[in-house]
């Protein structure tokens, strides 16, 4: 049995007509760029977010970085993250000139540790940059204390998110000053290609972010900034507006999957399911993240490969020893759980279409696998 990692040609054969009337509906009226479509996938996703506004950018990593500029956050300024991200997340406070500070995360949850946070700012902290790994929200309460406390502004890296809550039932997406989202077709409300977000309810931000994704410009050919070219594309916004229906159908059917893997797979030895915090609400289980605790990871990978089992690592090296970080000289060791996670963890296949029979062949394999004795890290 053969069981995809992910599998976007499926959905798109059992939704094809939705989708199909929605794209041809924005070919025929040709208003490619910011045409009505986008404005009304805006004002459904601000909604859905609980906050006053959305805009739509060209991409999430562009949403991150267009919120960073609408804060004036720039050279000289430092932006707090976790090491144990996707490297976009890092990226976008690289592009403003300032300083992504890497810090370490929880062994339990995965998510950025708040104490560490506060252990790393400096006089030129200007944010702080949670991630909602795997779509668990970071403790947002206790950053929010911390950002207050030392009067920084507190944006959410919302790019694996969507639908989460805390358990107080508010929507990532609305837990800090701003939030980016990412729309990447493998995202749990993906587009057609590339696409993001940003969701505020802060006023002026948001008119800022307005003018830099369109050229600093309201009136055509008039320039208030210098801005970015970054908008959502009409025809990703139509295909989006279709997907948001389903959303939370989808997050139900993810996190059923996730409740009969861990029926399966709870009294499994050399593997931790993950942890759900106490201050979460709903996990969206953008991805389904085991660690191992005995076995050499990318030899179990290949093995479950051999049975027709796809498997990928996010992230199989931490920021801070990505080459491309090289500049930040931060070593081997000085983020230890990170680290550690780097070398241990495992994505198991999960998208809202898998079925239990293959979610039984996935946790039947793996057990097989595990219980052999682990070997030498090849
Ligand atoms: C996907 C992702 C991004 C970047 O989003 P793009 O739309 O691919 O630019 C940023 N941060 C995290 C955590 C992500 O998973």
């Amino acid at each position: 049995m053969n069981v995809p990692f992910a599998n976007l040609p499926l959905n798109y054969t059992l939704h094809r007509q939705e989708y199909d009337e929605a794209v041809q509906k924005v070919m025929s009226h040709a208003q490619f760029i910011l045409g009505p479509e986008v404005t009304s996938f805006e004002g459904n996703w601000a909604r859905f977010c609980n906050t006053s506004h959305a805009v739509g950018v060209g991409s999430g990593t562009d949403a991150l970085q267009l919120i960073l500029r609408g804060l004036d956050i720039g050279p000289g300024d430092e932006v707090i993250t976790v090491a144990n991200t996707f490297i976009a997340t890092a990226e976008a406070i690289s592009y403003t000139g300032a300083k992504p500070v890497l810090v370490d995360c929880d062994l339990n949850t995965h998510l950025i540790d708040p104490q560490a946070v506060e252990a790393a700012i400096t006089l030129r902290t200007k944010a702080i940059l949670p991630v909602h790994l795997y779509g668990q929200p970071a403790d947002m309460d206790t950053l929010s204390t911390i950002a207050e406390r030392h009067g920084l502004a507190l944006v959410e890296d919302a790019a694996q998110a969507h639908a989460a809550t805390l358990a107080d039932g508010r929507r990532c997406g609305s837990l800090g000053i701003a939030a980016g989202f990412s729309f990447y077709p493998g995202k749990n409300l993906g587009a057609f290609g590339d696409g993001g977000a940003v969701t505020s309810s802060n006023e002026a931000l948001v008119a800022r972010i307005r003018l830099l994704r369109n050229w600093g410009s309201v009136v055509k050919y008039h320039h208030e900034v210098q801005g970015y070219n970054s908008r959502l594309d009409t025809l990703q916004a139509a295909v989006l507006d279709v997907k948001l229906r389903h959303l939370e159908r989808w997050t139900n059917l993810r996190r059923a999957a996730v409740a009969s893997y861990r029926s399966q797979l709870h009294d499994c030895p050399a593997l931790v399911l993950p942890a759900e915090a106490s201050w979460t609400g709903v996990h969206a289980y953008h991805l389904l993240v085991i660690r191992l605790t005995d076995h050499d990871r990318d030899l179990v990978a290949r093995q479950l490969g051999a049975q027709g089992i796809q498997t990928v690592v996010h992230y199989p090296v931490p920021i801070h020893l990505q080459k491309a970080y090289a500049e930040l000289g931060q070593p081997r060791g000085s983020l230890p759980n990170a680290e550690k996670a780097a070398e241990s963890i495992l994505s198991l296949p999960l998208f809202p279409e898998i079925t239990e029979e293959q979610i039984t062949h996935v946790c039947t394999q793996l057990r097989q696998v595990l219980s052999r004795s682990p070997q030498a890290r090849t």
